[in-house]
């Protein structure tokens, strides 16, 4: 493959080098050779998140205390990007280790960590977080699924969508209302393992363009009685403002994928145009090409030096959801463009499943959809703008 690379991340020290290495190593030969049976069966096994535990992949952000490395951000975002990179998009090992582990880092209780922590650091437990409903997904505040105190337990009502590993899933984040009468302050965050919980059933698997190798499904909770200790926060209420203090680091997470899959657009595109030849030329030796290709690896080139500027400021607890929202929207409106680019040089092979860009354009599409869509994210923007 062409040598083609976007600049080094300032960020990277030499620990979180070797984490790349030692990525690298684990995508090539632990997803690669299987990345299209796990597109067929719509899910990870989940002996890999087993290995990935092994490998010290997952958890990295938890500290020792509980088990963990000890690590950051920086570890999760090598984790991710690489992954990214090696082609490996719809494994929730991102949505595990930097949008569910840290709500636990932040708003569990000692008991919460000790007992949980470990074994999602193992891949025994998989994480999931449940905030969309079939009638609220951009407006969170309208979620329905409700949770009653009953004595020393919750009773959980209602129903999830769309949800991230929600076909693996043993540990799962409900969003839902504590106080129904409330909008956002009723919401509380509760913890649910759900092995032979009883009431709580998983729907279908749902079918969906790309990303056909991670698991997205319905959940849904018939009166599932869980102990009041599994609220998340010292108290009810908190969870609206819980998710939106952890938004930006999701938003973030999204960016990186973003960037990632742009270099390695540009990789596949650079090798292809090399061979392939027309009107007795190498497609490479077209102008258009050239200047195609110059464009997109300028734009990548800038997006990437962006990106490191945000997981900058994220690591030193200086970014803001502003511009958490901004990476989020620019970065993955970037790498639709860009892939859709890198597609058109391929010709008609760009749409064969036989080669990489048919798989890039559908993976990518609903990069711009969740995590919060790419309007909600400009609105985000603006109202920081214009607020007084
Ligand atoms: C593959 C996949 C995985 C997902 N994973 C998870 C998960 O793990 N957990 C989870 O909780 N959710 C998950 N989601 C849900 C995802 O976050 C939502 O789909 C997303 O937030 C949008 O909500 P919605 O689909 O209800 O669209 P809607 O909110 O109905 O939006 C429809 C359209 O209206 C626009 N719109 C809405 N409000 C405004 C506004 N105020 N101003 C301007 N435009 C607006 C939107 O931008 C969009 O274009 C996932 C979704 C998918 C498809």
């Amino acid at each position: 493959m062409t040598n083609l690379e976007f600049p080094k991340s300032a960020w990277i020290d030499d620990e979180l080098s070797m984490l790349e290495d030692a990525c690298r190593q684990f995508y090539e030969r632990e997803c690669a050779p299987h990345y299209e049976d796990w597109e067929a069966e719509g899910a990870f096994p989940r002996d890999l998140w087993r290995k990935a535990g092994e490998m010290g992949l997952l958890g990295a952000e938890v500290p020792e205390a509980y088990g963990g490395l000890g690590g950051s951000f920086a570890h999760d975002a090598v984790i991710a990007y690489q992954g990214n990179l090696a082609g490996i998009d719809g494994w929730g090992g991102g949505l595990h280790n930097s949008i569910v582990i840290p709500y636990l880092i932040h708003y569990g209780s000692e008991d919460q960590k000790h007992a949980i922590l470990p074994r999602m650091i193992s891949g025994e437990l998989i994480g999931a977080i449940a905030m969309t409903e079939p009638g609220a997904g951009s407006d969170l505040q309208n979620i329905k699924t409700t949770a009653v105190k009953d004595g020393n337990h919750y009773r959980i009502r209602g129903s999830k969508t769309f949800i991230t590993n929600g076909a693996l899933a043993n540990l799962i984040i409900v969003a839902a209302k504590t106080d129904p009468d409330a909008a956002g302050h009723g919401i509380s965050l509760i913890l649910v393992e759900t092995d032979g919980l009883e009431g709580f059933r998983r729907g279908r698997n749902l079918d969906k363009l790309g990303m056909k190798s991670n698991d997205t499904s319905e959940l849904f909770f018939d009166d599932v009685r869980v102990p009041t200790s599994a609220l998340l926060g010292p108290e009810e209420g908190q969870g609206f403002v819980q998710m939106m203090q952890q938004l930006p680091q999701e938003r973030l997470l999204v960016a990186v994928y973003a960037v990632a899959r742009i270099e390695r657009a540009l990789r596949h595109t650079v090798d292809y145009v090399k061979e392939r030849a027309a009107f007795g030329q190498r497609i490479a030796e077209f102008q258009n090409t050239q200047f195609v290709l110059a464009e997109c690896t300028t734009e990548g080139t800038v997006a990437k030096t962006f990106l490191d500027a945000c997981i900058a400021e994220h690591l030193e607890g200086r970014l803001t959801t502003e511009k958490a929202s901004m990476a989020k929207y620019w970065l993955t409106d970037l790498q639709a463009k860009i892939i859709d680019r890198c597609l058109q040089l391929f010709g008609g092979y760009g749409v064969m499943a036989e080669y990489p860009m048919e798989r890039m354009y559908r993976d990518n599409r609903i990069e711009r959809i969740y995590a919060g869509t790419n309007e909600i994210m400009k609105l985000v923007i603006a109202r920081g703008l214009l607020k007084d």
